[in-house]
């Protein structure tokens, strides 16, 4: 069997949402959409079950899948519906909409709700990509709240910049958040991951922590200890050595500068690790960091072994517990989000 896996520990999301828990102090959403970012969103959603408040998915289909699965706790739908035939869906699975948008709106009120139902409805507070202005809110509000089909309102909004250093533009989204929503009573949620992490005023009602759950600090400021749930792990399967100045791998874009013991490791880009990652991105090999040399072929790699002294059979880290996928990230010009959901091929392994 081609040995490379791709573990999730179940217990590090346990506690790393009772950690985020914590931080909020209120009510948290795990939002497992996007196949709980690559970690698997079954698998992740009955992990939590117990300890969850509930589950944030992009879409309808994400949230059947759990409720098929046997996931009973509130899901919300953060991008909303798309056509008036999903609000039969919604109301038949028991799902919780964001409506950010008019047409979503008029659907939901045209909408022969059975009983008086949850909706999230969401201000756009600078962000500029979905949501009511902070201006025409109060008005949508007011169009539900005045609705026999509304049990409750949930205000939301997102933010674009909550992991940067700068600070101004969260300070600035949670100004006209709070200054759209004057007047309104009922229940509130900003924070996502970052925001909760580093902003304690956009700790309101409902959380809604994705990358921090997965175990990776967006922010690079927090002193608590999140544990990476995933771990790609593979071995050593071949090893040459090589004189100096010899190329290695696909378009010759590294030379030994001396003589060079190369290992090669089961994990290429069709599994997911970023081709990008250049020559010197850090990679364990049993237990002691080394170096990516040569470019990231589809199905191997090829990694420096001259300061160990490993070789074939020997287990690599490609991020995990010694690598940060946020390193690899950074090497590869992306962002961890991106690598974890692309993981794929890789043999699953539930802890
Ligand atoms: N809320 C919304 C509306 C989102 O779209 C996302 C993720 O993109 C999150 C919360 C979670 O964000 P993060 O993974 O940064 O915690």
């Amino acid at each position: 069997m081609r040995p490379l896996f791709c573990e999730i520990r179940l217990n590090y999301l346990r506690e790393n949402y009772q950690i985020l828990k914590k931080i909020h102090g209120k009510k948290l959403l795990a939002v497992i959409k996007a196949n709980a970012y690559g970690h698997g969103a079954v698998q992740c959603a009955q992990a939590l079950h117990d300890i969850a408040d509930g589950f944030a998915v992009a879409f309808l289909e994400e949230a059947i899948e759990l409720r098929e699965h046997g996931i009973t706790r509130p899901i919300v739908l953060l991008e909303g519906t798309f056509d008036a035939k999903e609000y039969d869906l919604v109301e038949q699975y028991d799902l919780w909409t964001v409506i950010h948008q008019q047409s979503q709106l008029e659907l939901f009120l045209a909408h022969d709700w059975r009983k008086p139902t949850t909706v999230w409805l969401k201000m756009d507070s600078g962000m500029h990509r979905t949501g009511f202005f902070p201006h025409q809110f109060a008005a949508a509000y007011t169009a539900l709240s005045q609705s026999d089909k509304i049990a409750n309102i949930v205000k939301m909004t997102h933010f674009s910049c909550a992991d940067e250093a700068e600070r101004s533009m969260t300070d600035m989204q949670i100004e006209s958040f709070d200054l759209g929503c004057h007047g309104l009573t009922g229940e509130e949620s900003i924070a996502n991951s970052a925001a909760m992490i580093r902003f304690p005023e956009a700790r309101r009602d409902w959380g809604r922590a994705g990358l921090a759950l997965y175990g990776v600090d967006p922010t690079g400021e927090f002193s608590g200890s999140l544990k990476p749930v995933m771990r790609l792990s593979s071995r050593i399967f071949a090893e040459r050595i090589l004189q100096p100045h010899e190329p290695i791998g696909y378009g010759a874009n590294f030379y030994t500068k001396r003589s060079t013991r190369v290992g090669l490791v089961a994990c290429g880009y069709a599994d997911g690790y970023p081709r990008n990652a250049p020559n010197e991105t850090p990679i364990l090999v049993k237990g002691l960091r080394t170096k990516i040399i040569g470019r990231i072929s589809m199905d191997m790699l090829t990694v420096d072994l001259n300061d160990s002294h490993e070789g074939v059979g020997d287990e690599v880290e490609l991020f995990g517990d010694l690598i940060n996928v946020q390193e690899i990230a950074d090497a590869a010009g992306m962002i961890p989000y991106e690598i974890l959901c692309n993981i794929k091929r890789a043999k699953r392994v539930y802890l």
